[in-house]
């Protein structure tokens, strides 16, 4: 698929986002791997149903726009975090849908084990610490959370989700909102009755007869030490964090990608590789613009260790993975103490 075509995609995606009512006025944003060290995403401060092909915007690794586009969404940072973290993801897709939001308003996690399709496709929604939209702070949460989910629930904000493509991604978003919908009308009803262990247990072998879906912490083992080893987005410090949200103004599309930003994620142990170029095909190889830059993650290392203190953000970072890994093993454990879960190796 061409530039051209994605464009095209990506606008008829921010349609039916518009038009299905998982979001509203000038809420969410989208964007989609290109090739390498280029991105394609929604414009700022637009409505995502009014979108022509024409309106995407090109950036490089750091969220840069080329010569000639308009302003990217502010909340790049969080689709930039979540590229470095998870070289299979391709496409993130980012909306306010009302039932799920109201699940992140309230303080619930959809977590649920309660549809097929839903443990198949998504598995759970865990629901995130809350941070101002924009800010690094929120890319880095989400960045520490997505390498283990296909859906985030973030919040008093809304929903993330990822795919190998627009559409899983796009499909993704329905899914978590449809499923929040459904999970408001049982409890009405009643209450959720959730799968058994042996249920969970067909489905995750569904999954791995499918082939790789990507992760699903109810399939997933998840190693003890993932702690210690896995990959942590890490961003600036949380003086800087606290300064950049002062700055922050209105609710997306403003705030600190200008001077009070302090650029995308970067990480002082990941290379920022989104995609090898040998992995891309030549339908997709497009030639970048007059003015691009070459991603140099051991620059942007060496760059952002030596203005943040790399060792202290190191610390920092592995500790907030240590936290997030913890809460996934303490809901795994909760869902295991009540039959609803059963993990595979
Ligand atoms: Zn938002």
């Amino acid at each position: 698929m061409n530039e051209l075509s994605m464009r095209r995609e990506m606008a008829r995606a921010g349609r039916l986002l518009y038009e299905r009512d998982l979001l509203t006025a000038l809420d969410g944003n989208i964007s989609l791997l290109l090739g390498p060290g280029r991105l394609l995403t929604t414009p700022s401060g637009a409505c995502k149903g009014r979108l022509d092909p024409d309106d995407m915007v090109v950036v490089d690794e750091r969220g840069e726009p080329f010569p000639g586009q308009r302003r990217p969404s502010s909340e790049l940072k969080m689709h930039l975090a979540i590229y470095a973290v998870r070289p299979d993801v391709r496409v993130v897709v980012h909306a306010h849908p009302p039932h799920a939001t109201a699940f992140a308003v309230a303080g619930v996690p959809l977590d649920s084990v309660a549809l097929a399709e839903v443990v198949y496709n998504v598995g759970v929604v865990p629901l995130t610490e809350y941070a101002l939209p924009s800010t690094d702070r929120l890319a880095r949460i989400i960045g520490q959370y997505i390498p283990y989910y296909q859906a985030l629930l973030l919040r008093n904000h809304g929903v993330v989700t990822v795919g190998k493509d627009l559409w899983d991604a796009y499909h993704r978003m329905e899914s978590v909102e449809h499923f929040a919908r459904i999970l408001l009308y049982a409890k009405q009803l009643g209450g959720v009755e959730e799968l058994d262990s042996e249920q969970i247990g067909q489905l995750c072998q569904l999954r791995r007869n499918a082939g790789e879906l990507g992760p699903n912490p109810l399939c997933d083992e998840i190693p003890p030490d993932v702690a210690a080893s896995s990959p942590a987005a890490v961003g600036p410090s949380a003086a800087a964090c606290r300064e950049e949200e002062n700055h922050a103004g209105d609710h997306h599309c403003s705030g600190c990608s200008g001077a009070g930003g302090a650029g995308p994620l970067r990480d002082t142990e990941i290379d920022l590789h989104w995609s090898p170029a040998d992995a891309w095909p030549e339908s997709q190889s497009l030639a970048a613009p007059t003015g691009s830059q070459e991603c140099s993650p051991a620059a942007a290392a060496g760059e952002w260790t030596s203005s943040n203190g790399g060792s202290d953000l190191k610390a920092e970072a592995d500790e907030m993975v240590a936290s997030v890994v913890r809460q996934v093993l303490e809901q795994m454990s909760a869902k295991m103490r009540r039959g609803g879960l059963h993990v595979t190796g």
